[in-house]
């Protein structure tokens, strides 16, 4: 079957399209620039990447774009639509309501809808995305699949914030986390990789990218994450804070004189890796300062690799032990030297790191030693795949 996976953002898209038997990318692509100027980027498989410049004032223009691409006589992937036999969508935020993907009806829809406040950014774009594809592609069935489902299972005692409890129950403010999709397929691939019991097993995954978020799964279900109401909280990333002490929040506000969507501002587009360097958002910028001595570089990897081990601490902790650590992610996968700083701290769990075997790139792979209690592996994330199974198994 092929399953276009289409991740809408509110001026961007990402799509793919993957035949979900061989699960080989057929092509992939993404819009930029939705209602500025509009950029599509088009990729068969196997052949070289084409960008073309074209108006796109809204996602409508971008998605048939995209459709025209993929049945295009010379360069596309199929030879008709009709070859699309499903649409698996990304959505940020699914709140309470979504514990796993669901085919998408009108009821769903209105569900989504209700869930924009809690991703006013997000869900909006990602509505439109399935509103566009159903308007193209009548009758091919749509799946929706969600940043938050796989969190669901956490229990109250780690969704719960110190705050009165009327919060909660009357505007549902609780952690929700996201990465969902990505914490949900690297937990499977780690316990399927290392050969564990999947009913049994503890994993941590640490999802380091441009945002980071961590999850303690437990049987395969997550028991707890970093990221909460929002993808704010937890772990420094590149631009956002973390967490923060929330009186900062009226100190810097007086003293700089801004309001709360200032603040907001600071904390999630001028914090982070980007606000402690002064540097750069990008680690591979972060290192080659901190390796020419700029102290404030060195400073901001360290508090990212402390953050961390923190979290993992916790989550050890969370789950009475650990049997196996997934990094994954931008700057999980390819970041050799936060992964050792990060697992220097946890030498008390009788982890040691192959310093050989770190330095690798690719597939699937174990960094620990062959004595190191608990297995650290690097194991790459693949949202896109997880969508189209997901979808799949929805309609197949
Ligand atoms: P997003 O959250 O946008 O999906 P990614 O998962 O692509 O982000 O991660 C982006 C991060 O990964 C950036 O900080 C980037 O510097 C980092 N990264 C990518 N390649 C490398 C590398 N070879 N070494 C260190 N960091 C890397």
């Amino acid at each position: 079957m092929n399953v276009l996976v289409i991740n809408c953002g509110s001026s961007s898209l990402k799509y793919q399209l993957i035949n979900s038997d061989s699960e080989e990318v057929l092509a992939k692509g993404l819009c930029e620039r939705i209602g500025i100027d509009g950029r599509l980027v088009y990729q068969k498989q196997g052949a070289a990447k084409e960008e073309t410049e074209a108006a796109m004032p809204t996602h409508r223009e971008a998605i048939q774009m995209v459709l025209d691409a993929l049945t295009n006589k010379e360069t596309g992937a199929i030879a008709s639509l009709k070859e699309v036999e499903a649409v698996g969508h990304r959505i940020v935020h699914g709140g309470e309501k979504f514990t796993k993907s669901v085919i998408i009806n009108d009821e769903v829809i209105k569900t989504v809808e209700e869930c924009n406040e809690l991703a006013p950014l997000h869900n909006p774009a990602n509505l439109i995305g399935i509103r566009v594809c159903m308007e193209l592609m009548p009758g091919v069935p749509q799946v929706a699949v969600f940043d938050t489902a796989f969190h669901q299972t956490m229990p109250a005692k780690a969704y719960l914030y110190g705050l009165p409890i009327e919060y909660y129950k009357n505007y549902k403010v609780r952690r929700y986390g996201f990465h969902g999709t990505s914490h949900s397929f690297v937990s499977k691939e780690i316990v399927s990789f290392l050969g564990l019991d999947p009913d049994s097993s503890k994993v941590i995954v640490c999802h380091l990218g441009n945002g980071s978020s961590i999850s303690a799964v437990c049987g395969g279900k997550c028991v707890d994450t970093t990221m909460g109401l929002t993808p704010l909280e937890g772990v420094v990333m590149g631009t956002r804070s973390g967490n923060i002490d929330p009186a900062i929040v009226e100190y810097v506000a007086k003293k700089e004189n801004l309001d709360i969507s200032g603040i907001m501002n600071v904390l999630n587009k001028k914090s982070g890796l980007q606000g402690l360097s002064g540097v750069s958002s990008d680690m591979r910028d972060l290192e080659a300062a901190a390796d020419a001595g700029n102290e404030d570089a060195k400073n901001a990897i360290e508090v990212l690799c402390y953050g961390i081990a923190k979290f993992v601490g916790g989550y050890v902790a969370a789950m009475n032990g650990v049997d196996a650590i997934a990094f994954t992610a931008g700057i999980g996968e390819n970041d050799g030297r936060v992964r050792k700083t990060v697992c220097s701290y946890l030498g008390y769990l009788g982890i040691a790191i192959d310093d050989e075997a770190n330095a690798k790139r690719g597939e699937n792979m174990v960094i620990s030693t062959a004595d190191s209690k608990v297995k650290v592996c690097v194991i790459p994330t693949n949202e896109e795949l997880a969508i189209c199974r997901d979808t799949v198994a929805l309609v197949g």
